[in-house]
């Protein structure tokens, strides 16, 4: 489990991916609300670049796995969610080769994150469902999963978007549709807890 310090397996990060994939329309639908319609095909294309370079992933060590997922993305994810996810791994990775626990090195990574791309909660971004998600993870995946939903379902109630192209659309638009992030976010900590 994620939440141990055991590595993650094979199965345990295509599982991950696969969630992401078959989201692939469902976001792209949602980021149409808000943005230009492509989180979906981002994150896929993230995904399945993962999926082809899974023999080649380091499992073994998280620092080394943090920061090949980080240069993964960087390689194949266009947008703002990819940029601001590779900062998310490689700085996770940084952490943790400074002996940081899972938890803490993750945390670590949403920081910097949040450094760079300057969004707080309730600015109806990714960060809406990451920051209660982590906040939860010491509780158990369980828990953090049903954080992130709430943290997710939270931005369909925010009417302006302060970070990303969302902020140009409005509030009409925006009211009633979940963050694309933030809904990519909750649906990864639901499977993770199932
Ligand atoms: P775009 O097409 O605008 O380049 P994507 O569609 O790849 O971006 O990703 C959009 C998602 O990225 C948003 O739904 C939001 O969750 C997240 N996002 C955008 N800007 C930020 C930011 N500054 N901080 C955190 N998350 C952000
Ligand atoms: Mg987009
Ligand atoms: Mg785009």
């Amino acid at each position: 489990s994620p939440a141990s310090a055991h590595p993650p397996t094979k199965a345990f990060l295509t599982g991950c991916c696969e969630i992401l994939i078959a989201s692939e329309n469902d976001l792209n639908a949602l980021d149409a609300k808000s943005g230009d319609g492509d989180t979906g095909s981002t994150l896929a294309g993230a995904a399945r670049a993962l999926i082809e370079a899974m023999d080649t992933l380091p499992l073994a060590d998280h620092t080394q796995l943090y920061r090949a997922i980080g240069l993964e993305l960087s390689q194949t994810m266009g947008g703002s969610s990819g940029v601001l996810l590779a900062i998310f791994f490689a700085a996770a990775g940084d952490a943790s080769s400074s002996g940081l626990p899972m938890r803490e090195a993750l945390q670590a990574g949403l920081d910097r994150m949040r450094q760079i791309g300057g969004a707080n909660p309730g600015d109806r971004t990714m960060v809406d469902a990451l920051v209660p998600a982590l906040d939860a993870l010491s509780d158990g995946l369980r828990h953090a999963a049903s954080a992130a939903r709430a943290g997710a379902d939270y931005t369909a109630t925010l009417s302006t978007a302060k970070a990303g192209r969302s902020a140009y659309v409005n509030a009409e638009q925006l009211i009633g549709h979940v963050d694309p992030g933030a809904e990519a976010v909750a649906r990864l900590f639901e499977h993770l807890a199932s």
